[in-house]
């Protein structure tokens, strides 16, 4: 076991194994092994202990990144995890999916010339040790303090705020209108980056704290916003955003065309073992099938993938921008590659062709103009430049906006930015209505997994200070 710190310039860069792209490409599992203990130990021993950690102060939750890449190289693993548990409510969860090459990672100071430290797979690793070995337990309250506070969204957001709020002894009522917990990272995120018992797991831990969960209860006209707000002492609202944006162009309403989020949660559900009748009648299935998905996010990345998975005859990729240029994390692309899916940069869609069902799209070449006001290069469509791809399925990839909570809630109060996310107290996290709060995507707009963590737990403590002031109730548990 490494004791001394500082080996990166002895030790190269190692993540733990990932599978071969065939192998890959046949199932829905994860694509990385689990890191071996010895190869786990001896990377954190690559970290050089800085005295102003980058990466801590990158990583949205502030990790004490230097202390557990420490107290893992020297094998003292369950402090390791209750130092990683003590900032980042899923940290095995984090580890997996977090865009690691954008946060942590792509601020380690070591990066320059000798790769960054594994922070995210570290991480990851400790934390699954933990579950092996019995560490992680549900949060156990000291004394039930009497108050009750009603959460809407049993995503990341959700979830974390409620493991905060159980934790000081509240009775925690978790609201979802969908029949499972976790939001996106169930119905949304592919099991390829995050495998659904890891999701179960945690949604187990806190049923066991007493949370309580109401599934398949849709906030609004069934279950209304007020009835809720009468129920509890305070109420969190975490939606996330939902409404998918969209394209325009002749043939746009063909058959086979059809929204990101539909066509994963398909697949997600199929994985799950549900009957989905769209995937059943071939609508949500790109087996066999010519598929171009449009974007360039994460979500797109996710598509692509999940086309190759289930046995498409090609997957392509049209995105207007180039690869130096997309939103999406460069760590995906390459795996998608790999997988065999072709990126058609600098491209974009002008028009659906196909009599009952899409048969092809119809695209322009794309060229870089200059940058526009927020800095970003625009694109403008170069002059007879068109060509068309075969396609039976097109999927649409561009991106989120936020429903009309208000008029979904019947809360015309319920003020919203210009973007049409809720808006709230930067400090406080209340929204416009006393005793609303708000956390996530719904505040955010689409951002991160561990953003909507971050928040959640802010917004918990921010809860918390506010019912104390203001419930009637005297807490017993201080
Ligand atoms: P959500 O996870 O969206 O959860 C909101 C919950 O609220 C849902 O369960 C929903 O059913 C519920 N809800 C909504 N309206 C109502 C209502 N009226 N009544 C009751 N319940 C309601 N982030 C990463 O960090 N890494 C990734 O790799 C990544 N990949 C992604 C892939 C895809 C395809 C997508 C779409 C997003 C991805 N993200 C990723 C972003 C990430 O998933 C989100 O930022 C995060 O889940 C937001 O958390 P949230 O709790 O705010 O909302
Ligand atoms: Fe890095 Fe995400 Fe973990 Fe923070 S939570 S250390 S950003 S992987
Ligand atoms: Fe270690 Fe890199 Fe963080 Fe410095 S920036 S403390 S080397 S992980």
């Amino acid at each position: 076991m490494p004791e001394r710190m500082l080996q990166f310039v002895r030790l190269p860069q190692q993540t733990p194994d990932k599978r071969d792209p065939a192998a890959r490409r046949a199932d829905f599992r994860e694509i990385y092994a689990d890191f071996q203990p010895a190869r786990a130990a001896a990377q954190a021993s690559r970290c050089s202990q800085c005295g102003v950690p980058f990466c801590q102060v990158h990583c949205p939750l502030h990790n004490n990144i230097p202390d557990w890449l420490k107290l893992t190289a020297e094998g003292r693993l369950e402090e390791a995890y209750e130092l990683a548990s003590a900032t980042n409510s899923f940290p095995e969860i984090c580890g997996r999916i977090c865009p690691q090459d954008r946060l942590c990672e792509g601020n380690c100071v070591i990066e320059k010339g000798y790769d960054s430290v594994t922070i995210g797979a570290v991480e990851r690793y400790i934390t699954d040790t933990a579950f092996d070995r019995g560490w992680v337990r549900a949060v156990a309250p000291r004394a039930e303090n009497g108050l009750s506070v009603g959460i809407i969204g049993a995503g990341p957001a959700g979830l974390a705020a409620a493991e905060q709020l159980r934790r000081l002894g509240y009775a925690v009522h978790v609201y979802d209108r969908y029949d499972r917990v976790g939001g996106l990272l169930i119905y949304g995120i592919p099991g390829f980056k995050l495998e659904k018992h890891i999701v179960q797991r945690r949604h187990d831990l806190l049923a066991a704290a007493g949370v309580q969960f109401h599934l398949g209860a849709e906030v609004g006209p069934d279950l209304p916003f007020g009835e809720l707000r009468a129920r509890h002492d305070a109420l969190l609202i975490a939606t996330g955003v939902y409404k998918a944006r969209d394209i325009g162009g002749p043939g746009v309403g063909l058959p086979g065309i059809v929204p990101a989020l539909d066509y994963l949660t398909a697949s997600n559900r199929q994985g799950l073992g549900d009957t989905v009748p769209d995937f059943a009648s071939g609508m949500l299935d790109a087996a066999g099938k010519n598929v171009v998905v449009i974007g360039g996010g994460d979500t797109a990345m996710d598509c692509v993938r999940t086309a190759v998975r289930q046995g498409a005859a090609s997957v392509k990729c049209l995105y207007r921008r180039d690869r130096a240029n997309m939103p999406g994390s460069m760590r995906e692309v390459k795996n998608a590659e790999e997988e065999g899916v072709e990126f058609v940069w600098l491209s974009a869609p002008e028009a659906f062709l196909g009599d009952d069902c899409v048969a092809a799209v119809r695209a322009v070449r794309m060229r870089l103009g200059l940058p526009d006001a927020s800095g970003r290069q625009t694109v403008e469509p170069v002059e007879g430049s068109h060509f068309t791809l075969p396609a039976d399925l097109v999927i649409k990839a561009l991106g989120f906006d936020p429903e009309d909570l208000p008029g979904a809630f019947g809360v015309p109060d319920l003020a919203l930015t210009r973007w049409g996310t809720l808006k709230t107290d930067h400090r406080t996290f209340m929204t416009s209505l006393p005793g609303v709060f708000a956390a996530g995507d719904i505040v955010r707009g689409a951002s991160l997994v561990v953003w909507a963590i971050r928040d959640g737990r802010d917004a918990a403590a921010q809860m918390h200070a506010w019912v104390r002031q203001n419930a009637a109730v005297a807490i017993a548990a201080e």
